[in-house]
């Protein structure tokens, strides 16, 4: 009888999924053509979203296709799966996917037997209980995401440009972000550069005129790059009239008002919701233990625990920081995301392989942050630095993080391109309805509202 090539299934497409298939198919590249193992990557996007770069599509300094990374092209020697992942048999060791074509939620999954399984499926927004919230709020966690909120905000304009009612000018003109993380500063940061720029094409809007919002529950910004890093942001950000509120929480957003913990009401027609992110929910079918904030639990070798078989990595994982005291656990970040997977490959190769897997351990060198063009923060090995510098590393830094010397060079070609020309600040926002003309002018339809 011949023998069944071992199959090593990664649910998950973002940065664990890509790098760790990507290592994998370098490093099983004689049993990959031997026919010995087979690599299937399952996830419902075709592509990879670098999502360090989602502040920078945003404001329009990256095309949209340059933040992604085609996952076929990238994986010529896996098969890729187009599908989500619903849940997970254990025991007879099956993923159960259902395809575009069976989004009816009665079709049947397709079942993929596996021998090794990664679970990579990140994690989501992590939303609260907020009147209006799930109406109004915009995430930025997708590329969909930056690209909606870019072509929102220079809709704002527009409208505010075209309106006579003041009412509705000022709230077009008010931009509310909750969440002084890394996403929420640096999405900001961007948005409100692009949006000062924009408005010397606006004969009746002065960029004083647009109100720039901060809202975060704790006492400080960007908990995750250290106290000094968080006050020099704070001090641009305040510097160039963003109205931080620290200790401050989003009551509700209903009726498009933004109503805070202290006491103030702001009119607004965009709330951009940054608070963090929770494990997939997604987990909670896939028979794997559990922390109590839905992560898996792993050992440090990145296997899940109690459960053969199962490996698990980034933000869908909780794996113990070997580099810290007591119970710590990896924040989750692309830093960890990425060196987990390629952990996480060499260890499936090891075990594949009859040796022993080898415990995961990194220590961060810094962080950085950029806060609009030519601006940014930076940690790196204790010592900070800001302005221009900090945003040349950070730059210089996602340069080398982004995969694949192809996608390398389209990045800095783009960059180098918007040193020579000024920014593109025209809204697409019509290319999210794309049936609308033609269904104007078949009679059926009515223009899209402007939300
Ligand atoms: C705006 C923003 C900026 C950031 N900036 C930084 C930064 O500067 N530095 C830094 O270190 N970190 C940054 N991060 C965090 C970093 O991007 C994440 O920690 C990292 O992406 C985690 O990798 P992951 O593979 O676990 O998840 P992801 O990269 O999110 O990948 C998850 C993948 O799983 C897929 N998936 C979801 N559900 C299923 C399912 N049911 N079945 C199959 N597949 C599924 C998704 O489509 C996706 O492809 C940023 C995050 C955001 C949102």
């Amino acid at each position: 009888m011949t023998k069944q090539p071992a199959h090593i299934v990664v649910a998950g497409g973002g940065h664990v999924g890509l790098y760790t298939a990507h290592r994998l198919q370098r490093r099983l590249a004689r049993e990959l053509r031997r026919g010995d193992v087979r690599i299937t990557v399952i996830s419902p996007d075709p592509y990879m979203t670098y999502q360090p770069f989602l502040p920078e599509a945003a404001a329009g300094s990256l095309s949209p296709r340059h933040v992604v990374v085609p996952l076929r092209r990238v994986l010529p020697r896996c098969r890729f799966l187009a599908g989500e992942v619903t849940a997970v048999d254990t025991g007879a060791r099956t993923v159960h996917v259902r395809t575009p074509v069976g989004e009816d939620a009665d079709a049947e999954p397709l079942r993929v037997s596996y021998d090794e399984l990664v679970l990579a499926p990140g994690s989501i927004s992590r939303t609260l209980p907020v009147p209006g919230l799930a109406d109004h709020g915009i995430g930025f966690k997708g590329v969909e995401e930056a690209i909606g909120l870019r072509n929102h905000v220079l809709e704002q304009l527009d409208i505010a440009s075209s309106t006579r009612d003041s009412a509705v000018r000022d709230a077009a003109l008010t931009f509310v972000f909750v969440g002084g993380g890394y996403a929420g500063v640096e999405a900001l940061a961007e948005l409100q550069d692009m949006g000062r720029f924009a408005c010397r094409y606006y004969h009746n809007i002065r960029p004083e005129e647009l109100t720039w919002i901060l809202v975060e529950a704790t006492g400080r910004i960007l908990p995750e790059g250290g106290e000094q890093m968080g006050t020099y942001a704070l001090r641009e950000l305040r510097g160039r009239n963003v109205d931080v509120r620290l200790s401050t929480r989003l009551e509700s957003c209903e009726n498009r008002t933004a109503v805070l913990s202290d006491g103030s009401r702001h009119p607004t027609r965009t709330l951009v919701w940054t608070t963090g992110v929770r494990a997939h929910p997604v987990l909670a079918s896939c028979g794997v233990p559990l922390d109590d904030r839905g992560r898996v639990r792993c050992t440090p070798a990145l296997r899940v625990r109690d459960v053969d078989h199962v490996w698990s990595a980034g933000d869908a994982a909780a794996v113990p920081d070997l580099t810290r005291d007591g119970r710590a656990l990896c924040a989750p970040n692309a830093q960890h995301a990425v060196r987990q997977a390629r952990r996480l490959a060499d260890n499936i190769t090891a075990t594949l392989r009859g040796k022993p897997p080898t415990h995961y351990r990194h220590r961060a060198v810094g962080s950085v942050a950029s806060l609009g063009l030519h601006k940014g923060v930076a940690r790196i090995r204790g010592r900070h630095v800001k302005g221009l510098p900090a945003w040349l590393i950070h730059r210089a830094y996602h340069l080398g993080r982004v995969p694949t010397f192809n996608r390398k060079v389209r990045v800095l070609a783009e960059w180098t391109l918007a040193g020579l020309f000024r920014r593109e600040i025209v809204s697409l926002g019509s290319l999210e309805h794309p049936r609308a003309e033609f269904e104007l002018a078949a009679g059926t339809g009515r223009p899209p509202e402007r939300t």
